[in-house]
């Protein structure tokens, strides 16, 4: 067995397409370049699905949303407890004399079985008025003490440790504290350009779950009556939470750099899911499977692996690490997971795809309304199916990053989307998934107003459903 430390960082709602590593250059983020710099980078990682608590079930049990059961992020909707008898990351490796520790955010349903959960405690930061800090900057600190402390001992036992920072996810108590109409926030310096999908010509060829954000997802209804001017400060906010998750890291490297085996350690760096990022006007993340709420960094850091060139090409998945971690630990990884381990092409054995396509997936954010969707992502396309309506997308990702036009109408791309059709089918009948069966109402208050999140009026389903 290959008995080798393993640390994995964790960051809660960071886009791929946030980090100077994939070419952003507005954020600095000196210390995940230097995660990056040897590293393998994915370029075409995803979440299984942009939510807090269902990405991470499914990223430490190994098993689909739609397997676990854990589909939301509670409250109104019920969220049954990880069974007992099925393995985790942290069961299989403390049941291999791992020492399995966790700092950090939890919201796992139980999925973080076999690790020693440190509890969830904040220590005092400051912040400014521009930027604002909540518990999750908070928790941070308090977490990057306990992975440092954890760091500068030394252990009898290789451990798996999970460092799981919350930022850059303090930009959704950003909204909220600048909710609606509000004047121009002073930040002293040159605010981010909008992308070029802010606007979205199409709007009304997308599906109604997408049309609707605004009253099924509470900060895209705090978000109503921004400016331009207001989403560029949601961007430099967004930017600047990124830099203080950033700071945090770069303490948990020095203190891993302290130590004799640090070489052999090997890094896993990932993101739960992504944020909106102002693309389509859209904040945080929510019912839609664009690119900036599911594509998302996915690092691997180790000693024996390609360094002939640092970017890996194929279509991978959040779901690939548990079997990923496995192989490279020479354990056995549990049967009948859809996730494949990568270690193949880590080491520069494999230079081909290990799956055709890559699956996202959202039911609920907390029960108030239900807008079951899946997405297919295959080397050039995108298509997403949700319930409602029937109402489907199908996007030339190669060519339109930005998912500005919608070929759903297309007689071009009939064949291809056929083709995206039929995969997700095949992903429905081979994995055990409900999807065609599930059973959702749609309440007329949740689309009222004329499509738009400009036309948004009165309060959102959360706000409304929980007063
Ligand atoms: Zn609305």
């Amino acid at each position: 067995m290959n008995k080798k430390n393993i640390l994995i960082i964790v960051s809660d709602q960071l886009s791929q397409k946030a980090l100077p590593t994939y070419g952003n250059n507005y954020v600095q983020t000196p210390n995940i370049d230097r995660i990056a710099n040897g590293a393998i980078v994915f370029n075409e990682c995803y979440t299984p699905y942009p939510l807090c608590q269902p990405a991470r079930a499914a990223l430490w049990s190994g098993r689909l949303p739609h397997q676990t059961k854990i589909e939301s992020n509670g409250r109104n909707h019920f969220v049954p407890p990880y069974p007992s008898e099925l393995p985790t990351l942290g069961s299989i490796f403390a049941e291999a004399g791992y020492d399995t520790t966790h700092f950090g955010k939890t919201h796992d349903a139980g999925t973080l079985r076999g690790f020693r959960v440190e509890p969830e405690c904040a220590l005092e930061v400051e912040g400014s008025d521009a930027f604002p800090v909540n518990y999750d900057t908070k928790r941070d600190r308090y977490t990057t003490v306990k992975v440092v402390d954890y760091l500068s001992k030394q252990n009898e036992k290789p451990y798996l440790l999970i460092a799981d920072l919350q930022n850059p996810h303090d930009i959704c108590n950003w909204v909220g504290h600048n909710k609606g109409v509000h004047k121009n926030i002073p930040i002293d310096k040159e605010l981010p350009a909008l992308p070029d999908n802010f606007y979205t010509s199409d709007f009304k060829s997308r599906p109604k779950p997408v049309q609707y954000i605004c009253c099924s997802h509470r900060r895209q209804c705090q978000a109503t009556g921004w400016t331009e001017d207001n989403y560029r400060q949601y961007l430099a906010a967004y930017y600047h939470y990124i830099e203080r998750l950033d700071a945090e890291i770069g303490l948990i490297l020095d203190a891993l750099e302290k130590r004799n085996d640090a070489k052999d350690t090997l890094i896993v760096f990932l993101a739960d899911h992504g944020d909106g990022m102002a693309a389509h006007g859209l904040v945080t993340k929510q019912v839609s499977f664009y690119e900036e709420t599911t594509h998302v960094p996915l690092f691997f850091k180790g000693q024996g692996f390609r360094t002939d060139r640092n970017t890996a090409h194929q279509l991978v998945s959040l779901m690939d690490i548990l079997p990923t971690l496995c192989d490279y630990a020479e354990l056995e990884t549990p049967e009948g997971l859809w996730g494949k381990s990568l270690l193949p092409i880590l080491k520069g054995e494999n230079e081909f795809e290990v799956h055709e396509y890559i699956v996202s997936e959202w039911l609920t954010e907390w029960g108030f309304t239900m807008e079951p969707g899946r997405m297919i992502r295959t080397r050039n396309y995108k298509y997403m199916k949700y319930l409602e309506e029937n109402a489907e997308e199908l996007y030339n990702i190669s060519e339109d990053r930005g998912e500005q036009t919608n070929l759903i109408s297309s007689p071009e791309c009939k064949s291809i989307l056929e083709h995206h059709r039929s995969a997700l089918q095949e992903y429905i009948n081979t994995t055990g998934d409900n999807f065609n069966s599930i059973d959702f109402k749609i309440d007329s208050r949740w689309r009222s107003h004329k499509p738009g999140y400009e036309n948004h009026t009165g309060v959102d389903a959360p706000t409304a459903m929980t007063k």
